[in-house]
């Protein structure tokens, strides 16, 4: 993993002083609309039905900046969560995608999907509606 910490190195009458100096980390986030349709077999209230949502997907990804100053290019990540994820489940009725499509495993679908495409992901949120959403990041080593 790269260091996010940079060094100051000083020197003065001789002496020299290497000083950690802070770097904050910096990612960014595109955000996506889908409306797909579902039903939760298991459910015992009114989500056993078929019924709609308008879903809200936020995809973050964090790195250091290329020599452009960008993490990633927000064309270049918007065209794959596009591609792996919105362009697949917009207007479905995502029991034919996966089965039992909560929004937690929905969103695991999508982490999968998204980093078998090539994306170091830091962060992925699914809103199902304005108030309930599901964030997933990466696992951490213990
Ligand atoms: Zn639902």
């Amino acid at each position: 993993m790269p260091s996010e910490a940079a060094f100051r190195i000083a020197a003065r009458r001789g002496c020299v002083s290497v000083q950690a100096v802070a770097v904050p980390q910096t990612s960014v986030t595109c955000t996506f609309t889908f409306e797909a349709a579902h039903r939760l077999a298991w459910h015992p209230g009114k989500c056993r039905n078929l019924h709609g949502h308008s879903y809200r997907l936020d995809v973050t990804v964090r790195g250091p900046l290329d020599a452009n100053g960008v993490v990633v290019d927000f064309d270049h990540l918007s065209d794959i969560v596009r591609r792996e994820v919105v362009d697949r489940w917009d207007h479905r009725d995502l029991n034919e995608v996966i089965d039992n499509p909560t929004a937690e495993l929905l969103a695991h679908r999508a982490w999968s999907l998204l980093t078998e495409a090539g994306l170091s992901l830091d962060a992925l949120r699914l809103w199902e509606t304005n108030d309930s959403s599901v964030e997933l990041t990466p696992a951490t080593e213990s």
